[in-house]
């Protein structure tokens, strides 16, 4: 038993004391069937199982009984069915012996909209007399076995019964985990998708990752490589492993996090428009707010790899030998080379404001973890988020700038009549500060304060259009 486990039963003592007598009946002696027994039998439960071969289904829970289907459900009020949904058939059959039982549904299916009504309905459209329960379909029979983490210790019910969902809720209360009560069957649907979903808040910023990498690799392969071959006819292919990736990088890093604050100032914009915040902002926008962690995350995740290539960049070879060559010719010539003060402020100044962005972005990484974020008040997270997020912004663009320095007003820096790609990547996080300037004056900010107060300007031109409002304001 690991201390996990061990600690849940010390907890449940009581509850398990009094559930001694109870017994629960399971439907199949598969995985999910035994862990879930072993589990019950652990929390106190007496288990009877329902099996078609109840003399040959092997090893099951010590202390359960084995009988058959019609024999295991006689004197159990709730019985758990763990049996694929294309076998259920067979439920049919015990019809009289299951009215007025509990029926647990935990199925789960392979694909999205595979059948055409929900594996719980189906359960109830064949057992009438029974009243079905959707639970602990999200639960896996491998973290039941080895000791439940917070993630999978969650329970959601559904059903048409509340004294079915109150009995089924109080048995995985005494099994140690929580209940999420989803409503009536008809949810069902919605429980059955859950743990086929894959990262769905990620989707989004994965994408938009692995588009303006590719987009920015093939642009300046283009743009570094191929040009330095045809127009120069010179090999400088190995210059994709570092000094390409070390542009990539960052150039998506900071478009990305200009994407974080982006929504927040179109949201802004669209509420001084509407002049109220009443209305449902278009679904494009509310998709794009919800992944905004995401996207961060993403971002500082691409800002670690700038700085380890940044961190390598004095072992090169290319760069060894180019400073070695360097100094040779001096000597052979007899030269010194001048101090550039002009160049030693630029370069300074773009370390420095790019270790300090960096800094700023870590800690935002580090609030935006949920250990640290619950422990902030909505204002302390509101500050950093949004108030340190801006910062952050301002100085990694700044660290941009500092890199093109007087590079912009150069004509050879157009190579093929396409700028650079940290002048691209400059775009978008120059919009967003400027109109996040244009949002602080004062006589914009307090029209935006008025209306986030609830204040409603009269005529609100979605409004004559009849576009949906919402009752609720949404905190923004
Ligand atoms: P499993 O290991 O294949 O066990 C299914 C059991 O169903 C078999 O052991 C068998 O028990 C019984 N069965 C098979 N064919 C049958 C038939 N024609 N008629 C009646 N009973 C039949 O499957 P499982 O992994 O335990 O999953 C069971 C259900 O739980 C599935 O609906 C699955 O979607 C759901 N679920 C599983 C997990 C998991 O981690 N495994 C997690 C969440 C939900 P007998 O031989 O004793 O009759």
């Amino acid at each position: 038993m690991s201390g996990q486990e061990k600690t849940d039963s010390m907890c449940l003592g009581p509850v398990g004391t009094a559930a001694e007598r109870e017994l629960l009946c399971v439907f199949g002696t598969g995985d999910l069937g035994r862990s879930l027994g072993q589990r019950l039998i652990q929390a106190g439960y007496r288990v009877v199982y329902g099996s078609r071969r109840p003399h040959s289904c092997g090893p099951l829970p010590h202390g359960a009984q084995v009988l058959s289907h019609a024999a295991a459900v006689q004197s159990a009020s709730v019985v758990i069915v763990c049996v694929q949904r294309e076998h259920y058939d067979f439920l049919e059959s015990l019809a009289p012996q299951l009215k007025g039982k509990v029926l647990v549904d935990v199925s789960n299916n392979l694909k999205k909209g595979l059948y055409p009504e929900a594996n719980a309905e189906y359960m109830q459209r064949l057992v009438p007399g029974a009243s079905v329960v959707k639970a602990f379909n999200t639960l896996s029979a491998w973290a039941l076995q080895n000791g439940l983490s917070d993630a999978n210790r969650q329970v959601y019910i559904c059903g048409d019964s509340a004294e079915a969902k109150q009995m089924v809720a109080d048995l995985s209360t005494s099994m140690g985990l929580s209940v999420v009560d989803r409503g009536s069957l008809s949810a069902s649907r919605e429980l059955e998708d859950f743990p086929l979903q894959l990262f769905p808040q990620w989707r989004l910023p994965l994408w938009l990752a692995t588009g303006l990498t590719a987009f920015f690799f093939f642009y300046l392969l283009t743009r570094d490589i191929i040009y330095a071959a045809v127009e120069q006819k010179k090999d400088t292919s190995f210059r994709i492993m570092v000094s390409l990736a070390n542009k990539v990088f960052p150039i998506v890093s900071l478009i990305m996090l200009s994407l974080c604050y982006l929504p927040g100032v179109l949201a802004a914009i669209l509420q001084l428009y509407r002049g109220t915040k009443y209305r449902r902002f278009p679904d494009w926008l509310d998709r794009w707010m919800l992944c905004r962690k995401q996207i961060g995350l993403l971002a500082l995740a691409l800002a670690f790899l700038h700085v380890f290539y940044t961190l390598i960049i004095p072992i090169r070879h290319y760069v060894r030998y180019h400073r070695t060559q360097h100094a040779v010719s001096l000597i052979r010539e007899n030269k010194t080379a001048e101090f550039d003060n002009t160049l030693a402020w630029r370069t300074d100044s773009y370390y420095s404001v790019g270790i300090l962005g960096f800094g700023l972005y870590v800690v935002l990484g580090i609030t935006s973890l949920p250990s640290v974020s619950n422990a902030l008040s909505w204002r302390e997270f509101n500050y950093i988020q949004s108030k340190l997020g801006f910062l952050t912004l301002f100085l990694c663009t700044l660290h941009a700038y500092l890199y093109g320095w007087n590079k912009f007003l150069k004509l050879s820096t157009y190579k093929w009549y396409t700028p650079p790609g940290y002048m691209l990547c400059l775009i978008i996080p120059s919009v967003v500060l400027f109109c996040k300037l244009l949002l602080l004056l004062p006589c914009v900010d307090r029209s935006l304060t008025r209306i986030r107060q609830g204040w409603e300007r009269r005529s609100d031109p979605g409004a004559e259009r009849g576009e949906e409002r919402i009752s609720q304001p949404l905190m923004r």
